[in-house]
């Protein structure tokens, strides 16, 4: 385990969780300079384990396409002025879901995924997804990485590759989950907390390390607090301490976004978008 911050450097660290859902000889710790939350180990989610689709193993491609739905319609019509006309790279393209709302808009889309073993998905669906950046010659206008972030071990290196990928006043598009989801810092929810911490979620960012992190590398536009889940997933986790709450429960759309408007004000939505670029 790591004696000091691996972004701060500072040695103000302490034990927040022993053991995470899916491996309980991995903990969690917290950097109490920066706020950067880290497992003590990280080999678990090496390059090799994602290339072997052992992440996506066992899910059936046509549930996780529905599954990702939602998320994929929501950031192609959150980001529509940074597809439209636009050529397009998704880095860490998963199932393919934003790529396909992505292409209604934009000019072309590309993905990069380690995972070989959704090159025969991506070639049905008409998707052009290499396994490597370096397989790239050509430069886009915007970069999205959605929820992968979170799951690379060294990210410098990376984000300096993507913003060489980039064309001048090109985007990079970040989306995390944010480690001061209210569910954690609010809330203090056991449940939830044992569900959110696994193996492949190496660290977990706020907006001010995120910020820390980016930049030296890519000129930060803005930093969006976004809630994906509504109260009644909320409610779900309190109540029943468990997720799907907002499968469960008749959600109110006028106190959905009366609590909505509270969490982005508090800063402790689930989610962070990161809009840079070069
Ligand atoms: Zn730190």
């Amino acid at each position: 385990m790591e004696e000091k911050c691996r972004l701060c450097n500072s040695k103000n660290i302490k034990l927040i969780k022993n053991g995470v859902r899916d491996n309980k000889n991995i903990d969690v710790f917290k950097c109490l300079n920066c706020g950067l939350e880290f497992l003590s180990n990280t080999h678990q989610a090496d390059e090799k384990y994602y290339e072997q689709g052992q992440m996506h193993a066992s899910y059936n491609i046509k549930n996780w396409l529905k599954s990702t739905l939602t998320d994929d319609k929501r950031r192609t019509d959150y980001l529509r002025k940074y597809i439209t006309n636009k050529n397009i790279l998704d880095f860490g393209t998963g199932n393919g879901g934003f790529l396909i709302q992505a292409k209604k808009y934009a000019k072309s889309v590309y993905g990069c995924d380690l995972d070989k073993s959704l090159n025969e998905h991506y070639k049905n669906n008409n998707l052009e997804v290499k396994n490597s950046l370096n397989e790239f010659s050509e430069k886009f206008d915007t970069i999205t990485m959605f929820h992968v972030l979170e799951h690379i071990e060294n990210p410098e290196p990376v984000i300096t590759s993507l913003k060489e990928h980039l064309k001048p006043n090109g985007n990079l598009i970040i989306e995390v989950p944010n480690s001061e989801d209210a569910l954690l810092t609010l809330y203090k929810s056991e449940a939830f907390k044992n569900f959110t911490y696994w193996s492949c979620h190496l660290y977990a960012y706020n907006s001010m390390n995120l910020q820390r992190l980016l930049k030296p590398i890519v000129k930060i536009n803005k930093i969006i607090h976004i809630q994906r889940y509504p109260y009644t997933n909320h409610i779900g986790w309190l109540k029943d301490k468990k997720a799907g709450g907002h499968k469960r429960y008749h959600q109110n759309k006028i106190i959905n976004f009366v609590y909505t408007m509270f969490l982005k004000l508090t800063k402790k939505t689930d989610t962070l978008l990161v809009i840079a670029s070069c």
